[in-house]
């Protein structure tokens, strides 16, 4: 019997790791731009980072994270986000101390033990940027022009930036309060989760997908009418940058995001065409977290974006694979050794050719280097071995010409470029 991946966990193969690559590379090159610079954490951490930063009373943390003993006997978990392997490198490295301002950004896969379905899996992946270091409300309309440049970069459209503020420690405790006494003259109507956590979690019940939760939350107050008197202005100068700057956003006050880490301004990206899974990027402000995992007292702000989710969005459109531009068609073992030595001092000069290595009919390599898309075929039979020439035929043109063989390597350099 042979072995199958496991579930939930996804191959991705030729055909379709073209859009993966233009995905990555467009990420690469749109942050830079921004002046953000690439972060690499391991994809293990000690389970006490994510229990301390996401917080216990979340999904997450409660029931989607793979975690083990290593033999050991010490409790590791692997990564279900990036935003706390960050912040546990920046504070590791003391990189605050050289610059407390930092922009990064990360690219790799992630783990939640959910229940798989479509836009939802076990291992998915997500590319994220923070910004820390800068409490100006500049930062969050930065972050959020920099997300939509990189949305409309790789040509994703028809999406809907949603905006909401989540408060302080200033202002959040009291709204905390009254939102428990809503939740709990409504509790029947509750899900066993929300109930279960009400009083550890109740934001967590505005966010909850199970319709008698919805229902029973529908006029529940809302932290956007009970903002302290700094994050409204906060709040209003994002929206003032983001106005400014014409990028289009809703206000979305149930908005309450899954990680108890998050302050003020928080967002998700939105689309109509993935079903459930509708949210292909989140983030949000975190003031408080690197000084809760022992560092310095800085804010920060990011996001995260799920890329399968992106990948969905794309797989309308084939990004295509580069094409060869010459396949070799030799006959012979004295053409074939020659063909096989100028395929190879092609590809030194990182130019992409292939040959047949199974000594096939010209028949079947003429097939091949159609199948392969070649743009030129190099054809050296015993005919043209006699005379001294290689036919070089453009597979597009369908037009050909004999190029004498000392001059080959050359010619072919100069079809190339
Ligand atoms: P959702 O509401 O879909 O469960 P989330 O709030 O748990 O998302 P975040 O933790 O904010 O998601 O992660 C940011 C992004 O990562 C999401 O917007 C989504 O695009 C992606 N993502 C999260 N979980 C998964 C998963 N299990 N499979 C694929 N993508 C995911
Ligand atoms: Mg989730």
């Amino acid at each position: 019997m042979s072995i199958t991946g496991i579930k939930g966990m996804n191959d991705i193969l030729p055909g379709e790791v073209e859009t993966w690559q233009f995905l990555e590379e467009t990420a690469r090159r749109v942050f830079r731009t921004y002046g953000f610079a690439e972060i690499r954490t391991p994809a293990v951490e000690k389970t006490e980072l994510f229990c301390r930063s996401i917080g216990e009373a979340t999904d997450i943390v409660e029931k989607e994270m793979y975690t083990f003993r290593d033999k050991s006997e010490n409790s590791i978990t692997l990564r279900p986000e990036g935003t706390a392997s960050v912040m546990r490198a920046f504070i590791e490295h003391k990189m605050y101390a050289q610059d407390p301002v930092a922009k990064l950004y990360y690219l790799g896969p992630m783990f939640r033990y959910e229940r798989p379905q479509k836009g939802r899996y076990r291992q998915f992946h997500q590319i994220g940027a923070e910004a820390i270091g800068v409490d100006d409300p500049r930062i969050d309309a930065q972050i959020l022009v920099m997300l939509s440049h990189y949305l409309d970069a790789v040509g994703i459209d028809e999406l809907e930036l949603q905006l909401n503020s989540l408060g302080c420690p200033e202002c959040r405790p009291a709204y905390r309060e009254q939102l428990l006494v809503f939740l709990e003259r409504r509790l029947e109507s509750l899900c066993e989760d929300c109930r279960r956590r009400h009083a550890a979690n109740p934001l967590r019940s505005l966010d909850c997908k199970v319709p008698g939760c919805r229902e029973a939350t529908a006029d529940a107050p809302a932290m956007l009418d009970r903002l302290c008197s700094s994050c409204d202005e906060h709040f209003n100068r994002v929206q003032g940058r983001l106005q400014d700057l014409g990028t289009p956003y809703t206000l979305n006050p149930r908005m309450v995001r899954g990680l108890d880490y998050y302050t003020k301004t928080t967002f998700e990206v939105v689309t109509g065409k993935l079903g459930a899974q509708n949210a292909v990027a989140a983030g949000g402000r975190y003031d408080g977290l690197i000084r809760s995992l022992g560092g310095p007292p800085l804010p920060g702000i990011g996001f995260a974006m799920g890329v399968e989710r992106l990948v969905l969005l794309k797989s309308q459109e084939r990004i295509a694979a580069p094409r060869p531009d010459f396949f070799f068609a030799a006959l012979g073992e004295q053409a074939e050794s020659r063909a096989f030595g100028l395929m190879c001092a092609l590809q030194r000069k990182g130019i992409q050719a292939e040959t047949d290595l199974e000594g096939k009919s010209l028949k079947a390599q003429m097939r091949r280097a159609g199948k392969l898309q070649a743009r030129f075929t190099v054809i050296i039979g015993e005919d043209e071995l006699a005379r001294g020439v290689a036919m070089v035929r453009d597979m597009d043109g369908a037009t050909q010409k004999e190029i004498p063989l000392a001059e080959l390597e050359e010619s072919l350099t100069a079809l190339a470029s």
